[in-house]
């Protein structure tokens, strides 16, 4: 399937979303591919909700990669190749179980589309958002998440089991739902509480 660009938002220091104008049914967490050639194939959280009447998907821009150099040449009116959605790290709304969401840099991508879906749809479920991230800077959709505290890693360092309690008091009710690079989830979900955890790693950071 080919979607339009439609529009292109500087989020936060490197981090852009793409708003994209396609027919796609997802759930709040899905995930889908973009293709921009034949080597060039990643998978993307969609940031948007399905409240929403775009498609959007949020990403960082590294020197490194063949595939971010690509795509920050890419113009509104581009198509893109997509394919999806895909993932089982959605919301369930009718699960009314409070919810602690802990991102790692870009891995606020689920998030967003989770809280805002709960926020349009008007749902009674509490939900508090750690976010952590190398400096504010980088925080891409902090002005609009409500119940959120971030934790800039340059000056308080990690995020852990230390500040996860002392930033979410209960902690202990809630059930916990950690999204980021590996080794930012593995870290985290080593000290959630047994049975309580769901995950979602982004491969590739
Ligand atoms: C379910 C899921 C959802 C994701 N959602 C987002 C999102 O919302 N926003 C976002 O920015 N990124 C997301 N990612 C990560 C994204 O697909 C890219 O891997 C990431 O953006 C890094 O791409 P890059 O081009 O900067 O790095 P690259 O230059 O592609 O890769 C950097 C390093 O990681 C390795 N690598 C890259 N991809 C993979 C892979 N799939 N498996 C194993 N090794 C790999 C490369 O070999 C290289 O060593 C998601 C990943 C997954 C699995």
């Amino acid at each position: 399937m080919t979607a339009k660009i439609i529009e292109i938002i500087d989020e936060a220091k490197d981090i852009r979303s793409f708003r994209l104008q396609a027919k796609m049914d997802y759930l709040p967490g899905q995930w889908f591919y973009i293709k921009l050639d034949e080597n060039l194939k990643h998978h993307f959280t969609i940031s948007s909700s399905p409240t929403e009447d775009f498609l959007q998907f949020t990403t960082k821009f590294r020197e490194e990669s063949d595939y971010k150099k690509a795509l920050w040449q890419r113009k509104i009116g581009d198509e893109l190749e997509i394919n999806g959605p895909f993932g089982n790290f959605v919301l369930d709304e009718k699960d009314t179980t409070p919810r602690l969401f802990i991102a790692g840099g870009i891995g606020i991508t689920p998030f967003r589309s989770m809280i805002k879906y709960v926020s349009d749809k008007q749902l009674t479920l509490p939900i508090k958002l750690l976010y952590s991230v190398k400096s504010k800077a980088e925080a891409a959709f902090a002005a609009e998440l409500s119940d959120l505290r971030i934790v800039e890693t340059e000056k308080e360092g990690r995020l852990d089991k230390e500040k996860i309690e002392k930033y979410c008091l209960d902690w202990k009710e809630r059930s916990w739902w950690v999204c980021g690079p590996p080794a930012m989830v593995e870290a985290t979900t080593s000290f959630a509480p047994t049975g309580k955890v769901t995950s979602e790693e982004f491969i590739g950071y």
